[in-house]
């Protein structure tokens, strides 16, 4: 193989990153606070159009702080995106208490407000509160947060927006991760804004960020000498990492249009094909389509002699391109196994026949032209 990988969501550098790291560097701020750390914080807010940031070692942990400044423990039950990244779900485990699924709307593959109701009530006529609900914004595309936020507000339910995905993504205007009382943006090297790692938790509620920072950092209470009197973390951002962020923040609305110019191409190229659906764009927001997705129905792809993990074999045999099957659904997760969780259905479905396509904002038009062709010969 002579071609050079196609990855699914590579880091796209645009220069000035190093710029801020030589900064860091000539300060010596090799730490995790310092001017980058801050001026990441505040790039963040104001493009978001939040109170602030906290920026921190990664996604997971800004889920862990949210869920613990929630007051989630022992016990406790957190409604959960079913079709989501594991870390999602995991940071619920983590602080001893248990996730409760809710499946996807196939109109959205965001978490369906029709199931969330139904949960709620069942698990009110069998006397469970749960403490929190954490919604994912999944690759990219808004979750209808309207009717969610509805239903939370009804029962006092707290809401945490999984937008690790999701940054620069939109929902009637304003940017997801500003609606519930916690977001949470991942800047790992496959998300469209990366640092290498890192994270960060957003909020109107500056009280909260800053005890949020504080457990981020040992829990050092004031002292001259070590005093803890609370239990805390190690989850800052380093102030190089954030260097690279800052610098990804110049270009973060270059990076959204490229992955929508990413999401309208392959749509154009694919989307009449038999058995192909394109994954919703819904005209309630602008997606970021971190990942391009679509789903191959088994039986019309059949007629035409196509299934799903023939397209992710023939892109990586023939073009070296990463693809890869839609996330595999919390429910059905060994970890998860016997865990409850209101539907199932649309996520299995989408399991088993959803497919992501390379989609880094980097992707040349020349190689999305390639993979298209390769995809498009293999219906004909
Ligand atoms: C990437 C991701 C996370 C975790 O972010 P990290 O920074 O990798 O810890 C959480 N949820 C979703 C949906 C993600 O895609």
């Amino acid at each position: 193989m002579t071609n050079k990988r196609i990855y699914l969501s590579p880091p796209h550098m645009c220069g000035r990153e190093e710029d801020f790291v030589r900064e860091a560097f000539q300060s010596n701020w090799i730490a995790p606070l310092g001017p980058n750390v801050d001026g990441f914080e505040d790039d963040l807010a104001s493009y978001l159009g939040c109170a602030g940031a906290a920026a921190l070692s990664s996604g997971t942990a800004a889920i862990h702080l949210a869920l613990q400044l929630l007051g989630v423990g022992p016990g406790d039950h957190v409604l959960v995106s079913d079709l989501t990244f594991a870390a999602s779900a995991n940071p619920v485990r983590y602080l001893g208490a248990e996730p409760i699924f809710v499946d996807a709307d196939r109109a959205t593959w965001n978490l369906d407000p029709m199931r969330l109701e139904e949960a709620l009530e069942d698990l009110s006529a069998r006397g469970v509160r749960p403490k929190a609900l954490i919604v994912t914004h999944l690759y990219g595309v808004p979750a209808d947060m309207d009717p969610i936020l509805a239903i939370t507000r009804r029962v006092g339910l707290p809401v945490v927006e999984d937008a690790a995905e999701a940054l620069g993504t939109t929902y009637r205007g304003k940017h997801v991760g500003t609606f519930g009382r916690f977001g949470v943006l991942s800047f790992n090297g496959n998300k469209i804004l990366s640092t290498s790692g890192g994270g960060a938790l957003v909020s109107d509620d500056l009280g909260m960020l800053e005890r949020a920072r504080f457990l981020a950092t040992q829990a050092r209470d004031p002292a001259p000498h070590y005093e803890h009197s609370t239990l805390g973390y190690n989850y800052r951002l380093s102030n190089v990492l954030a260097g690279i962020g800052r610098g990804q923040m110049t270009v973060i609305e270059e990076r959204v249009m490229a992955r929508r110019a990413n999401f309208a191409a392959y749509s154009e190229g694919l989307g009449e094909l038999p058995g192909v659906s394109m994954m919703p764009s819904p005209d309630y927001g602008r997606a970021n389509h971190w990942l391009t997705c679509l789903t191959i129905d088994p039986e019309l792809a059949a007629a035409a002699g196509v299934t799903r993990d023939a397209v992710i074999d023939a892109l990586n045999d023939r073009l070296n391109a990463e693809a890869r099957p839609v996330w595999k659904p919390m429910h059905m997760q060994p970890l998860y196994h016997g865990t409850r969780c209101y539907g199932g259905d649309v996520g299995e479905a989408l399991f088993r026949d959803g497919l992501c396509l390379p989609s880094g904002s980097s992707l040349e038009p020349a190689d999305r032209a390639r993979i298209i062709d390769v995809i498009r010969g293999l219906f004909s």
